[in-house]
């Protein structure tokens, strides 16, 4: 056995062979730029990035957190590069984006937890490309105190901090992690900044039971948060956390009517949703509502 469960047929590595896949590829490289698509080996790159769409990942390449569900290097990380924000809002500019979503790695070797050059990542992009809306996936800024809040007042469009998976699972999957932290995190940006859109997302499929996910959900919005995602884990190594099971796809819509019900603004609920998956297009679609 190799370690790694067999994968279903409706879960699908996307095709990466057209013009706009490769001239995505260029524009990164040449602005030096990473990406979550390649570090997380995520299955939806070949689509995402044939439709000029990459989720910036910034603050390097070295995690200084181990999620085991996590496919990022964890280790000590190079310090900043003062230049990142510029270079992150060229790449908006030459991509085209009319929907960004930026990341990074956890900075828990930093003061502010990144917070500062996050805050600085939105405001070069936002200078650069004034008609593109701008969504960051943030870390948990565990023990940074406020910091969190010059990312906050940054005003992106939209605020994401996955909270992952059932809080019984966070010490297998989330060690670094406290879910409380997660929750309040979310809970105190939507009260600082009532406009800006707050969004979390799950991986199902780690032993997590339906009950589980009603709660994490009914959390999610008691802290106000308005969009969700629901994919299907996928193990990225033999190292990494195993596979639980593969949810079939009648599953999945259980699941999105539930989060429908509960009053999520925005619901991606599929196999193979990640939490930068067409942000764009619901995003767009919400504005035009
Ligand atoms: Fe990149 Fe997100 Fe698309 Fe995956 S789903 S390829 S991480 S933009
Ligand atoms: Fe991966 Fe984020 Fe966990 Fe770091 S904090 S290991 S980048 S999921």
């Amino acid at each position: 056995a190799s370690g790694v469960a067999r994968k279903p047929d409706w879960i699908r590595v996307s095709r990466a062979d057209s013009r706009d896949y490769a001239e995505t590829r260029r524009i990164l490289k040449d602005n030096a730029l990473t990406t979550v698509c390649e570090e997380a080996a995520c299955p939806n790159r070949g689509e995402c990035w044939s439709q000029r769409h990459a989720t910036m990942m910034i603050m390097g390449e070295t995690c200084t957190r181990g999620c085991s569900f996590c496919n990022v290097a964890t280790g000590r990380p190079d310090a900043l590069d003062a230049f990142e924000p510029g270079r992150v809002a060229d790449a908006v500019a030459k991509l085209g984006l009319r929907h960004v979503v930026i990341t990074s790695v956890d900075r828990d070797d930093l003061t502010d937890g990144g917070a500062a050059h996050f805050a600085q990542t939105i405001r070069a992009t936002r200078h650069r490309n004034p008609a593109t809306t701008i969504e960051v996936l943030v870390p948990d800024f565990l023990h940074k105190g406020e910091a969190w809040t010059e990312v906050v007042d940054a005003a992106p469009d939209v605020f994401n901090h996955n909270l992952e998976c059932v809080p019984r699972l966070y010490p297998s999957v989330r060690p670094g992690a406290r879910y409380y932290q997660s929750l309040r995190l979310l809970d105190e940006a939507k009260r600082r900044n009532p406009s800006i859109f707050t969004k979390s997302g799950l991986m199902v499929g780690l032993g997590e039971t339906f009950e589980e996910l009603r709660q994490v959900m009914d959390d999610m919005r008691v802290a106000g948060v308005d969009f969700i995602t629901v994919g299907q884990y996928l193990q990225p190594t033999a190292h990494h956390h195993p596979v639980d099971r593969f949810l079939p796809r009648d599953e999945f819509r259980r699941i999105a009517d539930m989060a429908r019900s509960k009053g999520f603004l925005a619901v991606s609920a599929t196999p193979m949703t990640r939490s930068s998956f067409h942000a764009g297009e619901d995003f767009a679609r919400l504005q035009a509502a």
